[in-house]
């Protein structure tokens, strides 16, 4: 699949829920309204439109949320793709969690095929990560990673940086995550979805932290990619990777190869902007058959655009209206 901008589309980032166990300060409002399960996507209506989009090109999948493990029985959608793994199918199943039903479920992702995970730990400080995420525990998110790391999966933590909240800390996480063999990916906060706070309290820019973080580690620039937007390091110290997505001070649309699908069918050909296509339609339509699905695929990839125009002021709105949680970041 190629967009108007000759950007070879490989990636589908697939939000099987808009559901959360969790209601991270950045993320939510506490009080969120959830979508009527009537507009959510069974799962087998999932993987049946996954299966159009590996059809069509489509080499890696992550399943996100909401929280994707939360979702009942989301480890049969997670099966049924696993047998896609291989060649021609997919080249990698992945999942980005919030890790609190991670020791529940890790060997069943690695049976699967799933080898790599992200989870999302913003702080190891115990107070600190329920003070951010709300109503999460620490030691349970904790738990779940080692459980993942027993069951052989890679696993890269994803930190938000948010500025006063956990920015004196990316030097006891780079520590940590060096002492057990996983990377570190910091991400920029991003204007989506009312959140009930202003942005500009919690946005860091990450070209600050790098300068910070050079004082203590030798950080060497890399090649190293996965398909995502991070750019790498190499900690020299740890032989980890710590990653930066930066979409404020940086701007990684140029090589954008990715597509996010909502669990109600809506796909979403950018991050930041509006601009969506309705699958579901096509999808329960009757007389609509494969063939129709993938050309309602096409015309979407056929709208990509260029880019996001993400900006962080107190006059603005948030860039997109729909909250990270709507397309799992
Ligand atoms: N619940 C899962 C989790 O937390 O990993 C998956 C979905 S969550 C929306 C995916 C990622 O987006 C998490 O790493 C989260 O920290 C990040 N995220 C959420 N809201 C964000 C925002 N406004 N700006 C930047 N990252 C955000
Ligand atoms: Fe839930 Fe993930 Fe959003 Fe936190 S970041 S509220 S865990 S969806």
């Amino acid at each position: 699949m190629l967009d108007p901008f000759g950007r070879t589309v490989s990636y589908l980032r697939v939000s099987v829920t808009d559901r959360c166990d969790l209601r991270c300060v950045y993320c939510m409002a506490e009080d969120m309204t959830f979508l009527p399960k009537a507009e959510v996507l069974s799962l087998e209506e999932l993987d049946r439109l996954c299966g159009t989009f590996i059809g069509l090109g489509v080499e890696k999948i992550r399943l996100t949320g909401g929280e994707p493990l939360v979702r009942r029985d989301v480890m049969r959608l997670v099966r049924s793709l696993g047998e896609r793994l291989g060649p021609g199918g997919l080249r990698e199943l992945t999942l980005t969690t919030n890790g609190t039903q991670l020791a529940k479920h890790a060997e069943g992702l690695f049976a699967a095929g799933v080898r790599r995970i992200n989870v999302s730990i913003d702080t190891l400080d115990p107070a600190k990560f329920n003070a951010i995420t709300r109503w999460g525990k620490l030691e349970q998110v904790l738990d779940g990673v080692f459980a993942a790391k027993a069951a052989g999966l890679a696993v890269k933590i994803n930190a938000v940086a948010l500025k006063d909240v956990n920015e004196h800390e990316y030097d006891t996480m780079l520590a940590w995550c060096g002492e057990h063999g996983f990377d570190l990916t910091l991400i920029e906060t991003m204007p989506m979805g009312e959140i009930g706070e202003d942005r500009t309290d919690q946005y860091l820019p990450l070209s600050l932290v790098r300068q910070r973080l050079s004082k203590q580690w030798t950080l060497t620039d890399t090649d190293y990619a996965t398909g995502g937007p991070a750019r790498y390091m190499r900690v020299e110290e740890t032989g980890q990777r710590l990653g930066f997505i930066t979409p404020m001070t940086h701007n990684f649309c140029e090589s954008c190869n990715r597509v996010r699908l909502t669990c109600t069918g809506t796909l979403y050909m950018c991050l930041g902007q509006d601009d969506a296509a309705d699958l579901r339609r096509p999808l329960r339509d009757p007389s609509v058959d494969e063939d129709g699905l993938r050309r309602a695929v096409l015309e979407a990839i056929g709208r990509k655009p260029k880019g996001h125009d993400f900006i962080i002021d107190r006059a603005s709105r948030p860039a997109v209206a729909r909250h990270m949680s709507v397309t799992g970041g």
